[in-house]
């Protein structure tokens, strides 16, 4: 490569909200560097991303910053509902995809030098050797979530999975390295729940964790300071890790070292923000609401809906909801019939949303506390704006995560596996007015910790330097193979 030309990077996130988050401000903290990007997206994400942000004009400010869409292999018309990710690793699909990148790649103009590509995108690993281009996988889920999934198959020769029946669910966990004295069958990640040990998804997952270390190098979203002990197992396996987040304080923090405060920030979100709620935050006394959220996936029984707004208003604490359109599943449409009911009769204590600026609500004086799912962006947003959490989870990393913010980091509670409106009820009173003190000092110590470790000097923000470097070293090293059309 021409020891001038600035290297150009190629991000690929996993299709959905969580995992494009973090990786598009990745992409925008190489780009102040002065890297040219391309940054591919969904045809179907790409879309709605124009629709609902200011993503064209917030880019354009970098010159090389390209965003291109590629396909997910379903037809575009299809609902992208539930857990239809899991078609992208069909083989016919995940063929089509592979064979899509290929030929991008193939035909770029200015030659891609390094791809930071989502850690369940096997097959890129297998274009870029191809290609002899440099890869990094990019987790986008939890540090821990990634080591309990690497000792699945240690769990099952340990005769600890599968899971034989619900009475099993709180004993200890003692096969995955660093996690014994808290690791409890019901915290493994959700997939962990199959009873037979062929299943497919828990396979795939297995599989793809398992192909990590094959990667040039591991990018994972925390800080050494938040889960340096996990991190140092995880470098038993990858010696490569680049701990450099939370990544949306670290972008944060370099935009306005940059530009100063008034930069103007890019929200990458797959809905319409309603601000509305903020204005209605403004009105509200100080940690006086509890931000309720369950993210981007999750959909809700009806009933569930109506336990967490009983216990919501029970608790006589202000709430701030947000009801993602079509995530109430209830019989004929009678989901939708619960929300607006809801809204209608909660008018005084509470406001509801479709969809609400996360990040801006959870830094707002007023919010006191988090009712979450306990994904992985929404636990780090909660933890770098102070905000102590009651955990929620659903599926996935969720279950891990909630019990390393209530056992680990001793930041919230974990309300795992319950759903009625007495627990929702005691548990809003301990953070919000019990135990609120001592649950807003703790998690205001974990906030000032980790705002360092993404501070010049910080772990983050020193790691995340070496990051840069080692693309720059690469890409001036690496020449892509020539290409046989
Ligand atoms: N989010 C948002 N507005 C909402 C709910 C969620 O902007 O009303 C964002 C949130 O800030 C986070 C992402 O959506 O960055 C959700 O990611 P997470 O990993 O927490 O959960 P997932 O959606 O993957 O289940």
């Amino acid at each position: 490569m021409d020891k001038d030309r600035c290297p150009h990077v190629l991000f690929f996130p996993v299709p959905s909200q969580g995992h494009v988050n973090p990786m598009i401000k990745l992409a925008e903290l190489l780009a102040l560097t002065g890297f040219r990007i391309t940054f591919l997206n969904s045809h179907h994400n790409h879309e709605r991303l124009l629709k609902f942000t200011n993503m064209t004009a917030h880019f354009a400010r970098y010159p090389g910053f390209e965003l291109r869409a590629i396909t997910d292999g379903l037809p575009l018309d299809h609902p992208r509902s539930g857990a239809w990710f899991l078609k992208m690793y069909e083989e016919a699909t995940e063929m089509k995809i592979k064979q899509s990148l290929r030929d991008m790649l193939v035909n770029m103009s200015t030659p891609v030098d390094y791809m930071i590509v989502d850690g369940f995108l096997g097959f890129a690993l297998d274009v870029a050797r191809e290609l002899g281009i440099p890869i990094v996988y990019f987790r986008t889920s939890s540090p821990c979530s990634f080591w309990a999934y690497y000792f699945i198959p240690d769990m099952i020769q340990a005769g600890e999975l599968p899971i034989k029946g619900s009475e099993d669910m709180d004993r200890f966990i003692t096969t995955v390295p660093g996690m014994e004295t808290y690791l409890r069958c019901r915290d493994l990640p959700s997939l962990c729940r199959a009873t037979d040990k062929e299943d497919a998804y828990m396979k795939l997952i297995v599989k793809h964790t398992r192909k990590s270390p094959q990667a040039d190098a591991l990018i994972l979203n925390t800080a050494e300071e938040l889960d340096g002990a996990i991190l140092s197992q995880i470098r038993t396996k990858c010696p490569n890790v680049y701990a450099i987040g939370p990544i949306n304080a670290q972008l944060n923090n370099r935009l306005n070292a940059k530009h100063g405060e008034s930069h103007d920030h890019f929200s990458n979100t797959l809905w319409e923000e309603d601000r509305s709620c903020i204005s209605w935050l403004d009105k509200q006394r100080n940690r006086s609401v509890v931000y309720v959220s369950f993210g981007s996936i999750m959909s809700m029984k009806r009933e569930e809906l109506i336990e967490i707004w009983y216990g919501l208003v029970n608790s006589k604490s202000k709430f701030l909801f947000v009801v993602r359109p079509n995530s109430v599943i209830g019989k004929d449409g009678e989901g939708e019939d619960v929300v607006k009911e809801l809204f209608d009769k909660t008018k005084d204590q509470g406001y509801i949303v479709d969809w609400a600026p996360q990040e801006a609500v959870l830094n707002h004086a007023a919010v006191g506390g988090f009712l979450t799912h306990s994904g992985w962006n929404s636990t780090l947003e909660s933890i770098i704006a102070g905000v102590p959490m009651i955990c929620w989870p659903y599926f996935s990393d969720q279950q891990l995560n909630s019990r390393v913010v209530s056992e680990v980091w001793e930041i919230g509670l974990d309300m795992k596996d319950v759903c009625n409106r007495k627990m929702v009820e005691e548990m809003v009173n301990d953070v919000m007015v019990d135990r609120k003190e001592k649950f807003a000092k703790s998690a205001a110590e974990m906030a000032k910790l980790i705002n360092e470790s993404v501070n010049v000097g910080g772990s983050s923000y020193s790691n995340l330097d070496r990051l840069i470097e080692d693309i720059r070293g690469m890409s001036s090293k690496t020449r892509p193979k020539t290409i046989v059309l």
